[in-house]
Formats: structure tokens, C-alpha cells, sequence
């Protein structure tokens, strides 16, 4: 009988002085950066807690602690290959994964095919199992005020 699990997972990060953001494995030109122990792709970091949460393996801040300098400038890309290798070896595969950026700017629209495609390889998913979403908050909150970035993900796991 074929087992299903799902997960969720949540980021944020602060902007910071710096030319460019990582979203989803892809840098984005901006004026503004993140302040970050790793590279600071909310995208990919609410993704790794997705398939932790999903496969009941904890969470990001267990596997990769910012405390560590092990981590430090990794690649949201690399967290989630290492995540990726934890879950094929407790015997599960990703059915698909749905994610939302929740930012008023940089705009990700015309980015959000190059993430489907980087996801959906560190997931050996096809693409039409990995959707990316992005909306603002109406200006309201931290990231209405460009304070900050957020990202929502969940997915769904199957084993047997
Ligand atoms: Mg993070």
C-alpha cells in the first residue's frame, strides 16, 4: 500500500544591504539583499521544511544550524540536495511541491519558470509537479513595508 505524507514549511529573511536576492535556486537583481547565515533563499528553506516536516525528520535548523560555519554562504540548492538525500534514504519520493513568495518587491513573476525548473530537478520531479506562486500582502505587515521576504511551502511525500 502506497504511504502519503504531507509537510509544511515556512521562512523569512530580513533585506539587507546587497544587489540581488536568491529565490528558488535563482538570483534575482535587486537593490536590496538579505541578511542571511547561508545564502537566504526563503523559497528553498521553506521547501526544506516541507520535506523534513513531510517525512517527519524535524527541521532545517536541526540538520543545518546557522550556528555552524559548516553552513555559512551555503546554497539554498545544496540544503535541499542534502534534505533530498535524507528522504529518498527513509523511502520516500516527492509527489509535488507547491510554494508561495510572499514579497511586494523584487517582482518574481518572470522568474518563477527558471525556479519550476531548479526545483523540480533537486526534487526529480517533472515540472508540472512543482508550482510556484508569488503575492504581496496589500503593503501591510514586514512585507508590505519591503522590510522583509517570506516564503510557504508544502509538499507531498509517497513511499511504501
Ligand atoms: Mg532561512
Amino acid at each position: 500500500m502506497t504511504a502519503l505524507r504531507i509537510g509544511q514549511g515556512f521562512d523569512v529573511h530580513v533585506f539587507g544591504d546587497g544587489d540581488h536576492v536568491m529565490l528558488g535556486g535563482v538570483r534575482i537583481a535587486h537593490d536590496r539583499g538579505v541578511v542571511a547565515h547561508s545564502d537566504g533563499d526563503v523559497l528553498l528553506h521553506a521547501l526544506c521544511d516541507a520535506l523534513l516536516g513531510a517525512a517527519g525528520l524535524g527541521d532545517i535548523g536541526e540538520h543545518f544550524p546557522d550556528t555552524d560555519p559548516r553552513w555559512r554562504g551555503t546554497a539554498g540548492a545544496d540544503l535541499v540536495a542534502g534534505v533530498m538525500t535524507q528522504i529518498r534514504a527513509a523511502g520516500w519520493q516527492v509527489v509535488n511541491a507547491d510554494l508561495t513568495v510572499v514579497c511586494e518587491r523584487p517582482r518574481v513573476g518572470a522568474h518563477r519558470g527558471a525556479m519550476r525548473t531548479v526545483i523540480a530537478r533537486l526534487l526529480d520531479v517533472d515540472e508540472t509537479a512543482v508550482n510556484v506562486k508569488a503575492t504581496t500582502t496589500e503593503r501591510l505587515g514586514f512585507t508590505g513595508r519591503g522590510e522583509g521576504i517570506a516564503a510557504l511551502a508544502v509538499v507531498l511525500l509517497s513511499g511504501t
